[in-house]
């Protein structure tokens, strides 16, 4: 691509897509007769880098992909390198910069879907439309997992729709590619459409169809033990006043009767640590952020759950999305925010919707904005949509990806505490651990501690497979028992593709449990593998997953992530695949130093955990041994 973009020119549904986020442009030019090389036609004060990402979000949404004439209208508007913006634009998979048509399907293949038939699926796809390209993509986990296989498919326009089939079927694949048009059908069940700040009043309005209730993704939904759960399935998601009459927005009236260092003192007591996979203390983050001298300070809520097998987030947001923002506004009220940003997965459109939904009706009742409940609190949310990259769950790479930067991890120290988002002192926390707060406030620590709840995402082969909340110190076969599993359970994948197999059904679930049994909590992800499992091809495929989704930045990940699919594929292709080997075999050798090399010396967590499942597979299931 040329990134002068000389002779490039928009068409008019670009043009409009952008002024449509961003309003009409705006010059400061005086001198003379302007032209459209003219660099100075489009610069508003109150645009900024930080709008590229939505930017592309608009062209893609209503074109389908990303032109140079687009790119180029972009770059003038928010006075952006076009090599920077074509950079970041080319960062993510569910944007794209080359021709495609209006509608694109994407086919999950990540592991709970690949356990459950996901590459039949695929094979009646490649019969259909031929090998995946502009029409479908195999993509990575879409969080759909207790519905597994999934398939989404993602329409532009205006609105830009999409429609999830899940489980997809082979048949479901032959109807969807053989009766249906091209289009989706125009009488899809209408999502609610919110006004984001910072987009000029432009609501980027989707339609969801597809979707079953979420209550079916919560298997114990009802019981009266739910701490977390509790609303999910059993209040309107779209009603504020339902919300309230279940006991929405007590946590905040908690909280500001005891002023923001007495919540801070509460969240400390309650021994509450992110449930994000890094089990760091919440409250000493709160505190951390809240003393730092320099302002702004922002808050965000990291919504990406990318981990394969993980969706009890997308569930959260979904059910309850109230109550995320009001965690948010007490997360902002103790650290003195009074901007918060909810980083959300581009592959949750109904997530997406409700929580635009909520965050406009929260605005318009006096529970975001100015003066919040009369107490003198000024706090907003701005939702951002990733756009199809796993890294930008890791907090730094959110950073970037909100700034208008390719969503890569940035080296640490400086920690987000003191210099984060826009360089100012910034609070992370994700969807999980924020709602974990208002039972903090709602029943008192030395309570919530008594009982301290955590979420669970099941999947694979079990009878109820979803999202299940047990107290810390309940048993892996406990949740299984919920569960229910079918066949015979070989192992279980813990923490997800960045977890290990483990086989002890009695290990505890909680952080030190597992742990000491060499393995992890993670993100929640309990996936079961039955003797129907192709483990060599499962362990592929995370390997396929590493190598695809590490950003580059650093020599052990980018090269590492290669040379362990590379290993996998030689013991996976052996003429005898029985054949037994040693522990000294060259390519297991390779990848116990490549494994413990990017274990070493990654910069982030993504290939700090990349040989996890693969080491485990092999010393604990014996897998090429
Ligand atoms: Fe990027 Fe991988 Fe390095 Fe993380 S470890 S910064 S994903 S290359």
């Amino acid at each position: 691509m040329d990134l002068r973009f000389r002779d490039a020119k928009p068409t008019d549904e670009e043009r409009a897509a952008v002024d449509d986020l961003l309003g009409p442009p705006a010059s400061a030019w005086t001198g003379g007769s302007r032209t459209d090389a003219d660099l100075r036609m489009a610069v508003r004060a109150e645009e900024a880098r930080d709008q590229l990402l939505p930017a592309l979000h608009a062209v893609n949404d209503r074109v389908g992909w990303i032109s140079e004439g687009a790119l180029d209208y972009i770059c003038r508007r928010l006075n952006v390198p076009p090599s920077e913006a074509y950079g970041v634009a080319t960062f993510y998979s569910l944007l794209s910069v080359e021709e495609r048509p209006k509608r694109v399907l994407h086919v999950c293949t990540d592991l709970a879907c690949q356990a459950k038939g996901s590459k039949a699926v695929c094979d009646r796809v490649r019969e259909r439309l031929g090998p995946p390209g502009k029409d479908w993509q195999e993509s990575p986990c879409l969080g759909l997992c207790e519905r597994a296989p999934a398939a989404l498919a993602l329409e532009a326009g205006v609105p830009h729709r999409a429609e999830v089939y899940a489980p997809a079927t082979p048949d479901t694949i032959t109807t969807i590619t053989g009766t249906l048009p091209t289009t989706l059908p125009t009488t899809l069940p209408t999502t609610l459409p919110g006004t984001l700040p910072g987009t000029n009043g432009h609501a980027p309005a989707v339609h969801v169809a597809g979707e079953t209730p979420v209550k079916e993704a919560v298997p114990q939904s009802g019981d009266p033990g739910l701490v977390l759960l509790r609303r999910v399935g059993q209040v309107d998601p779209a009603s504020l006043d339902d919300y309230r009459a279940a006991g929405g927005y007590t946590a905040l009236r908690r909280a500001f009767e005891l002023g923001p260092t007495g919540v801070i003192r509460e969240v400390l007591e309650s021994g509450l640590v992110g449930r994000g996979g890094a089990a760091f203390p919440t409250g000493r983050k709160w505190e951390a952020t809240a003393r730092q001298p320099d302002h702004p300070h922002y808050l965000v809520c990291n919504a990406d759950e990318s981990e394969p097998g993980t969706f009890k987030d997308r569930v959260v947001m979904e059910g309850d999305p109230y109550a995320l923002i009001e965690a948010m506004t007490v997360a902002a009220y103790a650290t003195g925010c009074a901007k918060g940003y909810l980083y959300i997965r581009g592959e949750y459109p109904r997530a997406t919707a409700r929580l635009q939904h909520a965050i406009a009706t929260a605005r318009s009742r006096g529970l975001l904005g100015d003066d919040i409940l009369g107490k003198g609190l000024s706090f907003d949310i701005e939702l951002r949509r990733g756009a199809g990259a796993y890294i930008c769950g890791e907090e730094t790479a959110i950073f970037n990806s909100i700034e208008g930067r390719r969503g890569e991890p940035r080296s640490k120290p400086p920690f987000p505490v003191e210099k984060g988002l826009f360089g100012k002192p910034t609070v992370v926390n994700n969807v999980e651990t924020l709602v974990n707060v208002l039972p903090i406030l709602e029943r008192g620590a030395q309570a919530y501690a008594a009982a301290e709840p955590k979420l669970f995402c099941v999947s694979g082969a079990v009878e109820r497979p979803g999202v299940y909340e047990l107290t810390f110190g309940a048993t892996l076969r406990e949740l299984l028992d919920l569960a229910g599993t079918t066949g015979t359970t070989r192992a279980v994948l813990l923490g997800g593709a960045a977890g290990a197999f483990v086989t002890d059904l009695d290990i505890p679930l909680t952080f030190e449990g597992t742990r000491n049994a060499g393995a992890t909590l993670g993100s929640g992800v309990v996936l079961v593998i039955d003797d129907s499992v192709d483990l060599k091809a499962l362990l592929l495929r995370i390997a396929e997953f590493f190598r695809d989704e590490s950003c580059g930045q650093c020599v052990p990940c980018r090269v590492g992530t290669v040379r362990q699919e590379e290993a996998l594929h030689r013991l996976t292709r052996r003429v005898d695949p029985n054949e037994p080997r040693r522990d000294d075999d060259p390519d297991l050798v390779l990848l116990r130093e490549v494994g413990q090399t990017m274990r070493d010396a990654s910069i982030c967590g993504l290939g700090q955990t990349a040989w996890n499942a693969v080491e485990s597979a092999i010393d604990r299931l014996g897998v090429f041994t």
